[in-house]
Protein backbone atom coordinates (compact mmCIF):
# COMPACT_ATOMS: atom_id res chain seq x y z
CA UNK A 1 0.00 0.00 0.00
CA UNK A 2 3.28 2.44 0.59
CA UNK A 3 4.15 2.51 -2.92
CA UNK A 4 0.98 4.26 -3.91
CA UNK A 5 1.31 6.92 -1.05
CA UNK A 6 3.21 9.89 -1.45
CA UNK A 7 6.55 10.34 0.28
CA UNK A 8 4.53 12.95 2.72
CA UNK A 9 1.55 10.85 3.44
CA UNK A 10 3.66 7.64 3.91
CA UNK A 11 5.48 9.47 6.38
CA UNK A 12 2.56 11.24 8.45
CA UNK A 13 0.81 7.11 8.46
CA UNK A 14 4.16 5.38 10.42
CA UNK A 15 3.89 8.68 12.86
CA UNK A 16 0.50 7.90 13.55
CA UNK A 17 1.19 4.43 14.28
CA UNK A 18 4.11 5.61 16.65
CA UNK A 19 6.83 4.12 14.31
CA UNK A 20 8.88 7.36 14.22
CA UNK A 21 10.28 8.67 17.36
CA UNK A 22 9.42 6.20 19.59
CA UNK A 23 11.62 5.82 22.85
CA UNK A 24 11.95 2.89 24.36
CA UNK A 25 10.87 1.82 27.73
CA UNK A 26 12.50 2.45 30.88
CA UNK A 27 14.07 -0.18 32.73
CA UNK A 28 13.15 -1.29 36.32
CA UNK A 29 15.35 -1.06 39.05
CA UNK A 30 15.58 -4.70 39.17
CA UNK A 31 15.79 -5.14 35.48
CA UNK A 32 18.58 -2.51 35.48
CA UNK A 33 20.41 -4.34 38.43
CA UNK A 34 20.42 -7.51 35.92
CA UNK A 35 21.54 -5.45 33.20
CA UNK A 36 24.37 -4.40 35.26
CA UNK A 37 25.38 -7.84 36.07
CA UNK A 38 25.25 -8.96 32.68
CA UNK A 39 26.50 -5.70 30.76
CA UNK A 40 29.89 -6.48 33.08
CA UNK A 41 30.15 -9.74 32.18
CA UNK A 42 29.87 -8.54 28.60
CA UNK A 43 33.04 -6.22 29.50
CA UNK A 44 30.69 -2.77 29.66
CA UNK A 45 32.32 -0.87 32.43
CA UNK A 46 35.95 -2.17 31.60
CA UNK A 47 39.30 0.23 31.03
CA UNK A 48 42.38 0.08 30.57
CA UNK A 49 44.66 0.86 33.86
CA UNK A 50 48.28 0.29 32.82
CA UNK A 51 50.83 -1.46 30.57
CA UNK A 52 53.65 -3.96 31.77
CA UNK A 53 56.44 -5.12 29.64
CA UNK A 54 57.45 -8.00 31.02
CA UNK A 55 61.30 -9.07 30.55
CA UNK A 56 61.45 -12.92 31.23
CA UNK A 57 64.77 -14.50 31.61
CA UNK A 58 65.32 -18.23 31.78
CA UNK A 59 68.18 -20.54 33.49
CA UNK A 60 70.49 -20.41 30.72
CA UNK A 61 69.98 -16.79 30.43
CA UNK A 62 67.08 -16.96 27.37
CA UNK A 63 64.98 -13.72 27.44
CA UNK A 64 61.75 -12.88 25.72
CA UNK A 65 59.52 -9.77 26.10
CA UNK A 66 55.49 -9.91 26.72
CA UNK A 67 53.01 -7.10 26.65
CA UNK A 68 50.60 -6.68 29.74
CA UNK A 69 47.31 -5.24 29.36
CA UNK A 70 46.03 -4.25 32.79
CA UNK A 71 42.52 -3.72 33.38
CA UNK A 72 40.04 -2.19 36.31
CA UNK A 73 39.08 -6.30 36.64
CA UNK A 74 41.00 -9.32 37.18
CA UNK A 75 41.54 -10.02 33.69
CA UNK A 76 44.41 -8.52 31.89
CA UNK A 77 45.32 -8.94 28.51
CA UNK A 78 48.79 -10.72 27.12
CA UNK A 79 50.70 -10.92 24.24
CA UNK A 80 54.23 -12.39 23.20
CA UNK A 81 57.30 -12.65 22.56
CA UNK A 82 57.04 -8.75 21.10
CA UNK A 83 60.15 -7.59 19.01
CA UNK A 84 62.34 -4.89 21.38
CA UNK A 85 61.28 -2.44 18.76
CA UNK A 86 57.77 -2.95 19.51
CA UNK A 87 58.27 -2.91 23.44
CA UNK A 88 59.97 0.43 22.85
CA UNK A 89 56.87 1.87 21.34
CA UNK A 90 54.22 0.26 23.91
CA UNK A 91 56.43 1.56 26.54
CA UNK A 92 57.19 5.19 25.14
CA UNK A 93 53.95 6.09 23.00
CA UNK A 94 50.63 3.70 23.53
CA UNK A 95 50.84 3.05 27.22
CA UNK A 96 49.42 6.53 28.01
CA UNK A 97 47.21 6.79 25.09
CA UNK A 98 45.54 3.18 26.17
CA UNK A 99 44.94 3.85 29.96
CA UNK A 100 41.34 5.01 30.77
CA UNK A 101 40.23 3.41 27.47
CA UNK A 102 37.66 0.54 26.50
CA UNK A 103 40.02 -2.49 25.38
CA UNK A 104 36.89 -3.73 23.82
CA UNK A 105 37.21 -1.22 21.52
CA UNK A 106 40.20 -2.20 19.48
CA UNK A 107 38.88 -1.02 15.50
CA UNK A 108 38.23 2.57 17.52
CA UNK A 109 41.58 2.48 19.01
CA UNK A 110 44.04 1.40 16.09
CA UNK A 111 42.41 3.87 13.60
CA UNK A 112 42.86 6.96 16.27
CA UNK A 113 46.57 5.58 17.29
CA UNK A 114 46.97 5.90 12.93
CA UNK A 115 46.40 8.80 12.73
CA UNK A 116 47.87 9.99 15.80
CA UNK A 117 51.58 10.33 14.80
CA UNK A 118 53.07 11.39 10.90
CA UNK A 119 55.11 8.35 10.78
CA UNK A 120 52.27 5.64 12.15
CA UNK A 121 52.23 4.11 8.32
CA UNK A 122 55.26 1.60 9.61
CA UNK A 123 58.02 0.25 10.66
CA UNK A 124 58.50 0.25 14.64
CA UNK A 125 55.43 2.31 15.49
CA UNK A 126 53.14 0.03 13.66
CA UNK A 127 55.08 -2.82 15.48
CA UNK A 128 54.12 -1.47 18.21
CA UNK A 129 50.42 -0.54 17.48
CA UNK A 130 50.22 -4.37 16.41
CA UNK A 131 51.28 -5.74 19.82
CA UNK A 132 48.91 -3.67 21.54
CA UNK A 133 46.11 -4.75 19.31
CA UNK A 134 46.94 -8.48 19.60
CA UNK A 135 47.54 -8.05 23.68
CA UNK A 136 43.52 -6.35 22.65
CA UNK A 137 42.33 -9.49 21.42
CA UNK A 138 43.64 -11.45 23.91
CA UNK A 139 42.17 -9.27 26.50
CA UNK A 140 38.99 -9.67 24.45
CA UNK A 141 38.88 -13.23 24.82
CA UNK A 142 39.79 -13.41 28.43
CA UNK A 143 36.73 -11.25 29.22
CA UNK A 144 34.06 -13.58 27.02
CA UNK A 145 36.05 -16.91 27.92
CA UNK A 146 36.40 -17.29 24.21
CA UNK A 147 39.85 -18.44 21.85
CA UNK A 148 40.25 -15.88 19.85
CA UNK A 149 39.36 -17.40 16.24
CA UNK A 150 35.96 -17.90 17.79
CA UNK A 151 35.55 -14.32 18.58
CA UNK A 152 36.80 -13.64 15.18
CA UNK A 153 33.80 -15.71 13.27
CA UNK A 154 36.20 -19.39 12.57
CA UNK A 155 35.05 -22.37 13.02
CA UNK A 156 38.12 -24.44 12.22
CA UNK A 157 40.64 -25.83 15.27
CA UNK A 158 43.05 -27.30 13.05
CA UNK A 159 45.53 -25.16 10.45
CA UNK A 160 47.84 -26.85 7.90
CA UNK A 161 51.38 -25.85 8.97
CA UNK A 162 54.60 -25.33 6.17
CA UNK A 163 57.65 -26.39 7.66
CA UNK A 164 60.20 -23.02 6.78
CA UNK A 165 63.62 -24.85 6.46
CA UNK A 166 65.82 -22.05 7.74
CA UNK A 167 69.22 -22.78 8.93
CA UNK A 168 69.43 -26.34 7.20
CA UNK A 169 72.45 -27.30 5.03
CA UNK A 170 72.14 -27.26 1.58
CA UNK A 171 74.69 -30.25 0.79
CA UNK A 172 72.80 -32.05 -1.46
CA UNK A 173 72.48 -35.33 0.32
CA UNK A 174 71.65 -33.36 3.59
CA UNK A 175 69.23 -31.48 1.41
CA UNK A 176 67.56 -34.41 -0.05
CA UNK A 177 67.36 -36.39 3.85
CA UNK A 178 65.79 -33.21 5.67
CA UNK A 179 63.34 -32.82 2.91
CA UNK A 180 62.41 -36.71 2.60
CA UNK A 181 62.43 -36.48 7.22
CA UNK A 182 60.08 -33.60 6.99
CA UNK A 183 57.89 -35.68 4.01
CA UNK A 184 57.67 -38.55 6.79
CA UNK A 185 57.17 -36.00 9.93
CA UNK A 186 53.41 -35.30 7.73
CA UNK A 187 54.50 -31.81 6.20
CA UNK A 188 52.86 -31.43 2.99
CA UNK A 189 54.17 -28.36 2.27
CA UNK A 190 58.01 -26.96 2.80
CA UNK A 191 59.86 -23.86 1.86
CA UNK A 192 63.68 -23.59 1.29
CA UNK A 193 65.91 -20.96 1.53
CA UNK A 194 67.66 -19.52 -1.96
CA UNK A 195 69.77 -16.45 -0.38
CA UNK A 196 72.88 -17.64 -0.33
CA UNK A 197 73.70 -16.77 -3.42
CA UNK A 198 72.70 -13.90 -6.42
CA UNK A 199 74.02 -11.51 -9.08
CA UNK A 200 77.05 -10.99 -7.07
CA UNK A 201 78.44 -14.41 -7.57
CA UNK A 202 77.50 -14.79 -11.54
CA UNK A 203 75.32 -16.82 -14.28
CA UNK A 204 76.61 -20.36 -12.45
CA UNK A 205 74.64 -19.42 -9.38
CA UNK A 206 71.03 -19.34 -11.30
CA UNK A 207 72.38 -22.82 -12.61
CA UNK A 208 72.97 -23.93 -8.85
CA UNK A 209 69.64 -22.30 -7.08
CA UNK A 210 67.66 -23.87 -9.45
CA UNK A 211 69.47 -27.43 -8.95
CA UNK A 212 68.08 -27.11 -5.24
CA UNK A 213 64.79 -26.93 -6.49
CA UNK A 214 65.90 -29.96 -8.77
CA UNK A 215 67.15 -31.89 -5.87
CA UNK A 216 64.32 -31.44 -3.91
CA UNK A 217 61.66 -32.18 -6.42
CA UNK A 218 63.58 -35.45 -6.75
CA UNK A 219 63.37 -36.10 -2.74
CA UNK A 220 59.99 -35.55 -2.06
CA UNK A 221 57.76 -36.77 -5.41
CA UNK A 222 55.41 -34.28 -7.24
CA UNK A 223 52.81 -34.63 -4.17
CA UNK A 224 54.65 -31.82 -1.84
CA UNK A 225 54.51 -28.32 -2.11
CA UNK A 226 57.77 -26.47 -2.47
CA UNK A 227 58.15 -23.01 -1.62
CA UNK A 228 61.67 -21.10 -2.05
CA UNK A 229 62.46 -17.41 0.01
CA UNK A 230 65.05 -15.42 -1.69
CA UNK A 231 64.94 -12.83 1.22
CA UNK A 232 65.49 -9.93 -0.99
CA UNK A 233 68.73 -11.07 -2.46
CA UNK A 234 68.31 -11.35 -6.14
CA UNK A 235 67.30 -8.55 -8.83
CA UNK A 236 64.59 -8.93 -11.86
CA UNK A 237 67.12 -10.61 -14.17
CA UNK A 238 68.00 -13.48 -11.69
CA UNK A 239 64.85 -13.89 -10.73
CA UNK A 240 63.28 -14.32 -14.04
CA UNK A 241 66.04 -16.44 -15.16
CA UNK A 242 65.70 -18.82 -12.16
CA UNK A 243 62.08 -18.51 -12.79
CA UNK A 244 61.81 -19.87 -16.42
CA UNK A 245 64.70 -22.89 -15.67
CA UNK A 246 62.64 -23.75 -12.46
CA UNK A 247 59.38 -24.00 -13.24
CA UNK A 248 59.35 -27.39 -14.59
CA UNK A 249 59.67 -28.71 -11.02
CA UNK A 250 56.37 -26.48 -9.98
CA UNK A 251 57.90 -24.49 -6.90
CA UNK A 252 54.37 -23.32 -4.77
CA UNK A 253 55.44 -20.00 -4.71
CA UNK A 254 58.94 -17.71 -4.98
CA UNK A 255 59.10 -15.53 -2.07
CA UNK A 256 60.87 -11.92 -2.09
CA UNK A 257 62.92 -12.56 -4.85
CA UNK A 258 63.62 -8.46 -4.91
CA UNK A 259 63.28 -6.28 -2.34
CA UNK A 260 59.88 -5.38 -1.37
CA UNK A 261 60.14 -1.72 -2.36
CA UNK A 262 60.56 -2.51 -5.95
CA UNK A 263 56.77 -3.34 -6.96
CA UNK A 264 57.73 -3.20 -10.89
CA UNK A 265 59.94 -5.94 -10.38
CA UNK A 266 56.87 -7.97 -8.50
CA UNK A 267 54.68 -6.88 -11.54
CA UNK A 268 57.23 -7.93 -14.24
CA UNK A 269 57.87 -11.39 -12.35
CA UNK A 270 54.63 -12.10 -12.21
CA UNK A 271 53.24 -11.44 -15.59
CA UNK A 272 56.48 -13.61 -16.80
CA UNK A 273 56.36 -16.72 -14.62
CA UNK A 274 53.55 -19.07 -14.12
CA UNK A 275 55.22 -19.09 -10.64
CA UNK A 276 53.19 -17.52 -8.22
CA UNK A 277 55.41 -14.77 -6.19
CA UNK A 278 55.26 -13.77 -2.61
CA UNK A 279 56.03 -11.13 -0.13
CA UNK A 280 54.61 -9.12 2.67
CA UNK A 281 56.09 -9.69 5.90
CA UNK A 282 57.25 -6.42 5.62
CA UNK A 283 53.99 -4.66 4.86
CA UNK A 284 52.61 -2.45 6.95
CA UNK A 285 48.91 -2.26 6.90
CA UNK A 286 46.24 -3.13 4.01
CA UNK A 287 47.53 0.07 1.91
CA UNK A 288 50.72 -1.78 1.37
CA UNK A 289 48.78 -4.64 0.34
CA UNK A 290 46.55 -2.48 -1.55
CA UNK A 291 49.20 -1.55 -3.88
CA UNK A 292 50.06 -5.10 -4.75
CA UNK A 293 47.27 -6.48 -5.33
CA UNK A 294 45.86 -4.12 -7.34
CA UNK A 295 48.60 -4.24 -9.88
CA UNK A 296 48.60 -8.08 -9.73
CA UNK A 297 52.36 -8.09 -8.11
CA UNK A 298 51.48 -11.00 -6.06
CA UNK A 299 49.47 -14.36 -5.50
CA UNK A 300 50.61 -14.81 -2.34
CA UNK A 301 50.27 -12.30 0.64
CA UNK A 302 52.51 -12.73 3.74
CA UNK A 303 51.72 -10.04 6.15
CA UNK A 304 52.67 -10.32 9.39
CA UNK A 305 50.16 -9.75 12.39
CA UNK A 306 53.10 -8.44 14.50
CA UNK A 307 54.20 -6.23 12.23
CA UNK A 308 51.74 -4.97 10.05
CA UNK A 309 49.27 -3.66 12.49
CA UNK A 310 47.72 -7.02 14.76
CA UNK A 311 44.84 -9.05 14.22
CA UNK A 312 42.57 -6.44 13.70
CA UNK A 313 44.30 -5.36 10.53
CA UNK A 314 45.46 -8.86 9.20
CA UNK A 315 41.75 -9.76 9.01
CA UNK A 316 41.15 -6.56 7.08
CA UNK A 317 44.00 -7.71 4.65
CA UNK A 318 42.29 -11.45 4.32
CA UNK A 319 39.12 -9.94 3.07
CA UNK A 320 40.93 -7.51 0.86
CA UNK A 321 43.10 -10.48 -0.51
CA UNK A 322 39.54 -12.27 -1.36
CA UNK A 323 38.59 -9.64 -3.41
CA UNK A 324 41.59 -10.42 -5.75
CA UNK A 325 41.61 -13.93 -5.05
CA UNK A 326 44.73 -14.05 -3.30
CA UNK A 327 46.14 -16.31 -0.31
CA UNK A 328 47.06 -14.95 2.84
CA UNK A 329 49.71 -17.26 4.46
CA UNK A 330 51.61 -14.78 7.33
CA UNK A 331 54.68 -14.84 8.21
CA UNK A 332 55.99 -16.98 10.63
CA UNK A 333 58.29 -15.24 13.37
CA UNK A 334 55.67 -16.04 15.63
CA UNK A 335 52.41 -18.01 16.14
CA UNK A 336 49.76 -16.86 18.15
CA UNK A 337 48.56 -14.05 16.10
CA UNK A 338 48.82 -15.77 12.83
CA UNK A 339 47.27 -18.86 13.49
CA UNK A 340 43.95 -17.71 14.93
CA UNK A 341 43.92 -15.03 12.24
CA UNK A 342 43.85 -18.10 9.75
CA UNK A 343 41.73 -20.17 11.59
CA UNK A 344 39.25 -17.72 11.73
CA UNK A 345 39.17 -17.26 7.62
CA UNK A 346 38.16 -20.03 4.85
CA UNK A 347 40.73 -21.92 4.09
CA UNK A 348 40.46 -20.92 0.43
CA UNK A 349 41.33 -17.62 2.06
CA UNK A 350 43.92 -19.02 4.30
CA UNK A 351 45.33 -22.44 3.77
CA UNK A 352 48.89 -22.56 5.78
CA UNK A 353 50.67 -21.54 8.44
CA UNK A 354 54.11 -20.70 8.53
CA UNK A 355 56.22 -22.80 11.35
CA UNK A 356 59.93 -22.36 11.53
CA UNK A 357 60.90 -25.49 12.90
CA UNK A 358 64.28 -24.43 13.98
CA UNK A 359 63.57 -21.06 15.53
CA UNK A 360 60.09 -22.27 17.11
CA UNK A 361 62.03 -25.44 18.83
CA UNK A 362 63.20 -22.31 21.73
CA UNK A 363 60.93 -19.71 20.88
CA UNK A 364 58.13 -19.79 23.61
CA UNK A 365 60.26 -21.38 26.02
CA UNK A 366 58.33 -19.82 28.81
CA UNK A 367 54.94 -21.00 27.32
CA UNK A 368 53.18 -24.00 29.44
CA UNK A 369 51.51 -24.88 26.07
CA UNK A 370 53.89 -24.00 23.32
CA UNK A 371 52.02 -24.42 19.51
CA UNK A 372 53.58 -27.65 17.86
CA UNK A 373 52.74 -29.00 14.75
CA UNK A 374 51.84 -33.11 14.58
CA UNK A 375 51.96 -34.44 11.62
CA UNK A 376 51.60 -30.81 9.77
CA UNK A 377 48.97 -29.97 11.56
CA UNK A 378 48.66 -27.07 13.88
CA UNK A 379 45.47 -27.72 16.67
CA UNK A 380 44.13 -24.52 18.46
CA UNK A 381 43.07 -24.49 22.01
CA UNK A 382 40.17 -23.67 23.66
CA UNK A 383 41.57 -21.73 26.12
CA UNK A 384 40.71 -18.19 25.86
CA UNK A 385 42.24 -15.35 24.23
CA UNK A 386 45.37 -16.71 22.35
CA UNK A 387 45.63 -19.20 25.70
CA UNK A 388 49.22 -18.04 26.93
CA UNK A 389 49.97 -19.32 30.43
CA UNK A 390 53.74 -19.02 31.41
CA UNK A 391 55.48 -22.05 32.80
CA UNK A 392 56.88 -21.03 36.22
CA UNK A 393 59.51 -23.85 36.39
CA UNK A 394 61.09 -22.31 32.94
CA UNK A 395 61.68 -18.47 34.58
CA UNK A 396 64.28 -17.84 36.13
CA UNK A 397 63.49 -13.96 36.75
CA UNK A 398 60.78 -11.75 35.78
CA UNK A 399 61.01 -7.94 35.05
CA UNK A 400 59.05 -4.42 34.08
CA UNK A 401 61.34 -2.95 32.57
CA UNK A 402 61.05 0.91 30.83
CA UNK A 403 62.62 3.00 28.32
CA UNK A 404 63.08 6.41 29.22
CA UNK A 405 64.67 8.82 27.41
CA UNK A 406 68.38 10.21 28.97
MG1 LIG B 1 60.39 -14.72 4.05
Amino acid sequence: MAAHMGRRQFLLSLASTGAVCSWPSMPTAQAADQTTVNRTTQGVGVKVTGIEILKLTSHNAQQALYLKILTNTDVQGLYGPIDQEAALFVDRFFGSHLIGQDPLAVNAFWDRMFRADRHSRGSHFIMGLSAVDNALWDLRGRLTGLPVYRLLGGSRQTVRAYASCLGFSQEPAALQAKARELKQQGYQHQKWFVRDRGPKQGPAAVSQDVEVVRLLREAVGPDVDLMFDAYWQWDLPYALAWAKRAEPYCPRWIEEPVQTANLEAFIELSRETSIPVATGEHFYSRWDVHKFLKAGAIQVVQADPEWCGGVSELVKICTLASVHGAHVIPHGHSLHAAMHVVASQPVEVCPLVEYLIQKMSTYYVFEKFQPHPVNGVMTLSDRPGFGIEFDDSKIKDIKVVHWTQS
